[in-house]
């Protein structure tokens, strides 16, 4: 495989002084100040309805204003979309450019993040150099020498989620733009103000208004608009499975039979502790794993099975270092979780938790500030996978024990029953079971003796089978190649 050289971004390590300080002066600014959206529509935007962004820390606290995009305004948008006329060195280079400026412009994202988003400062970090890496190594695929003559699809509707509203966002439009395509973007209706000052880069580094368009607004109006029209050569979604599945039902109803659909969704995602796995390490990257980020990733680890004989230690251990969390405000460098997304959100997950508890199946549950979208990590007491109904997008742990080694075959066999395939976890210290389970648990990513999040840009690329994701996998080599019109079997060269 052609790889030109190119290194990922190198952020900050907020454990380090200088670079707290640092971070901390560069958001300060943004500290206090009000955003404002819209349409970036090429041929201009009605006056649309205008919703309030508020912080979900202070529900009561504006972020910003954003105004959503009409009918007309999709409409319009539709009719002046075209593919990018650039050679691929040249997008490679305006791409490049923008992920200049996304630097250039850090602690303003790192402040809108927080803000906006609920992310923490360790996330903002990871998101935004993400978000930079992604539009720097899709630069580096276009310019491979075999795909030079190749050519885009067309047009493609980008529907992001609001759990990586900056890294997503950009993936998704950057592998569009990289092979030649126009793009409209449709952000998650919590996360618009993040999507504004993105696209509005992109505008600056040289992509033409025809090439970029956003359209803030709702899920069922401007994405239903978008998926549903002939005019869209393809849909880059990332989100929940069912969303995915209302997108192919009206990609099909709208006779699209060539328009390309890559969907990227949502897992029940498991790990499995044994009696040899070193138990400080197995606790530590579960905590991570599962409540990083308030449990709101697609990788975060949601069933966790141990080994009966070390259970009574590791819950102890697992108890104690719950007890270790700060759910707070994500603006302080000292919180480990901040709020979910939104007050619906916030409702559905306590129900569950308060549901489990009623039923005597909660283990454990961390207290939460009285005010914003807070909820406390829990753990809940399950048979195994089969009892989990559906995601529970928060920071919800569900534990299971586990007797003899034959046992691990049921446990390989539910996983993959259950239909989902995202990531998958390991620890154990016997060498031979790491490769029988890596063998036959049907997953996109698998960790062995490590946390199961936070995958990197062209080292790990990541996407799930199943019920998880269409393929191929984001940040890696099979990516690009499916934006082209004469998408052909065995890419990458
Ligand atoms: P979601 O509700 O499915 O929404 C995703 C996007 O689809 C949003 O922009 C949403 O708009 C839009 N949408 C909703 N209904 C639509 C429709 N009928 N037609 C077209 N677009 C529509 O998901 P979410 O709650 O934002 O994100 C969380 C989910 O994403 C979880 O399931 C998570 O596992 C998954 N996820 C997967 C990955 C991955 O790489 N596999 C990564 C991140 C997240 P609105 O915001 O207006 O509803």
């Amino acid at each position: 495989i052609y790889q030109p050289e190119r290194v990922n971004s190198r952020g900050y390590d907020l454990a380090v002084r200088a670079h707290l300080n640092r971070y901390q002066e560069l958001r300060m600014p943004y500290a206090e100040k009000i955003w404002r959206a819209g349409p970036l529509a090429a041929e201009g935007a009605n006056a649309g309805h205008e919703i309030v962004i508020c912080n979900p820390a202070y529900p009561d606290r504006i972020v910003g204003y954003v105004i959503e995009a009409e009918a007309e305004t999709v409409e319009n948008a539709l009719g002046a979309a075209r593919p990018w006329d650039a050679s691929p060195a040249e997008r490679a280079e305006v791409l490049r450019r923008i992920a200049d400026l996304y630097e250039a412009n850090e602690g303003e994202f790192y402040a809108l993040l927080t803000r906006e988003a609920g992310k923490s400062p360790v996330d903002t970090v990871t998101e935004l150099r993400e978000a930079v890496d992604f539009l720097r190594y899709y630069a580096s695929q276009c310019e491979r020498p075999e795909v030079a003559l190749r050519k885009p699809r067309g047009v493609i509707a980008c529907i992001s989620p609001w759990n990586f509203p900056l890294a997503i966002f950009t993936g998704q439009i950057a592998a569009a733009l990289a092979a030649g395509n126009g793009v409209i973007a449709k952000p998650a209706e919590t996360t618009p103000l993040v999507a504004f000052m993105a696209t509005r880069l992109f505008h600056l580094a040289g992509v033409p208004e025809t090439a970029i368009q956003l359209l803030p607004g709702t899920g069922a109006e401007v994405g239903g608009l978008l998926s549903g029209d002939p005019r869209i050569d393809g849909v880059c979604f990332t989100g929940s499975v069912d969303t995915a599945q209302v997108i192919n039902r009206s990609m099909a109803e709208a006779l699209s039979p060539d328009a390309l659909l890559i969907a990227e969704t949502g897992g029940l995602n498991s790990m499995i502790v044994d009696s040899s796995a070193l138990p400080e390490q197995a606790v530590k990257d579960v905590i991570t794993s599962a409540f990083q980020s308030a449990g709101q990733r697609c990788s975060a680890l949601r069933m966790l099975y141990v080994h009966q004989d070390v259970a009574e230690q590791f819950i102890e251990m697992l108890s104690g270092a719950m007890d270790e969390l700060t759910v707070d405000d994500p603006w302080f460098h000292s919180t480990d979780l901040g709020p979910v997304i939104d007050a619906k959100a916030q409702e559905n997950i306590r129900d569950y938790i308060a549901k489990a508890k009623a039923e005597g199946r909660l283990i454990k549950q961390i207290a939460t500030p009285e005010e914003g979208h807070f909820v406390g990590p829990a753990v809940i007491r399950v048979n195994g996978i089969n009892e989990l109904e559906r995601e529970v997008f928060g920071p919800v742990l569900h534990l299971a024990l586990f007797g003899k080694q034959e046992q691990l075959q049921d446990i390989i066999n539910d996983v993959n029953g259950r239909g989902y395939g995202l990531t998958a976890g390991l620890h154990t210290r016997i060498k031979r079971r790491q490769t029988f389970i890596s063998d036959r648990i049907h997953v996109g990513n698998m960790y062995v003796n490590r946390n199961q999040i936070g995958a990197v840009v062209g080292t790990h690329p990541f996407g799930g089978e199943g019920l998880s994701g269409t393929g191929p996998k984001a940040g890696g080599p099979h990516y690009l190649p499916r934006f082209y019109a004469d998408e052909v079997a065995n890419d990458p060269v």
